[in-house]
């Protein structure tokens, strides 16, 4: 199977290295034809996203800090200078003060609340509303959750209940868009050790527990994010929206501990 994302063309938003989930989606598009401009976030990231979007023969770098507005639009003004349409959008951005994703929810500052649900899950509805505008033939939206917007997680914290609001603003902007054909979906991913991951207290519990008690007994890696976000973004996925597709290895499904699970 090739040539799935032939003639479209796309920006990714939150590549940070070689960890990223969206580099697992960037590999899969590109490999299926899509052309790709990426977004980063200041200069210290652009030593590291540009030689990777060479890889994927990409040379279209926009500066964006998707918690300013101003730069949003001028990001988005850049992408249409180059490009006056595209097919779609990876939003793979999450961010919150790391000190408070350890310790008790109730303990969230006021700041960091604001600061994490504008950066992590407002600015999915800020890039879909620019996105759309070069969108005339319709498209296709992706962000990226995770099980602690349904669930508590330890130290998921505010970053959960900004998921939650993410989640829920995949709905809303599906809605407000399906009649445009522009499809808004979201992957929740399993955990994954990146640069983002490593904020998040005992990180490598949670990675072990799920290993341990998913049902096909292993963590999820970011080719299998990258397929699923392939499925999502090409025509294969043209009747769905508004979804919520977990890439798990099924761990919302479980209710209990599995039973040949040892301690740790
Ligand atoms: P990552 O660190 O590779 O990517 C996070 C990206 O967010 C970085 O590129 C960073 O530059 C960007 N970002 C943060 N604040 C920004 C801002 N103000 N403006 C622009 N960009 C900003 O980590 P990742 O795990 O690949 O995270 C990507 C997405 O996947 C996040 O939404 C994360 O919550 C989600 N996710 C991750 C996991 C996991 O276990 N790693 C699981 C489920 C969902």
């Amino acid at each position: 199977m090739t040539g799935l994302m032939q003639g479209k063309r796309g920006l990714i938003m939150g590549l940070a290295n070689d960890k990223s989930l969206a580099w697992g989606i960037a590999k899969k598009l590109s490999e299926q034809g899509a052309e790709l401009a990426f977004s980063y976030q200041g200069d210290a990231l652009l030593k590291r996203v540009k030689p990777l979007a060479e890889q994927l023969g990409s040379d279209t770098l926009i500066d964006c800090d998707v918690s300013d507005m101003d730069a949003l639009d001028t990001a988005f003004a850049t992408l249409k200078a180059k490009w006056p349409t595209i097919d779609f959008v990876v939003h793979a951005i999450g961010f919150s003060d790391k000190s408070q994703l350890r310790g008790k929810f109730y303990d969230t500052t006021l700041d960091n609340f604001l600061m994490t649900m504008n950066i992590s899950a407002y600015s999915l509805v800020a890039v879909a509303k620019r996105a759309r505008e070069m969108m005339p033939d319709g498209g296709s939206i992706l962000t990226l959750t995770y099980y602690g917007a349904e669930k508590v997680i330890p130290h998921y914290n505010v970053m959960g209940v900004a998921k939650a609001a993410l989640e829920t603003s995949v709905k809303y902007l599906a809605v407000d868009m399906g009649p445009e054909n522009i499809r808004v979906n979201a992957i929740s991913a399993g955990p994954i050790q990146t640069l983002a991951a490593r904020g998040i207290g005992d990180f490598n519990y949670i990675l072990k527990w799920n290993e341990l008690n998913s049902p096909l007994r292993r963590t999820v890696t970011i080719e299998d994010v990258g397929g699923a976000g392939l499925y999502m973004l090409s025509d294969l996925a043209a009747g769905v929206t508004g979804e919520i597709h977990h890439v798990d290895a099924g761990y919302n499904v479980i209710g209990m501990k599995a039973e040949d699970a040892p301690d740790i």
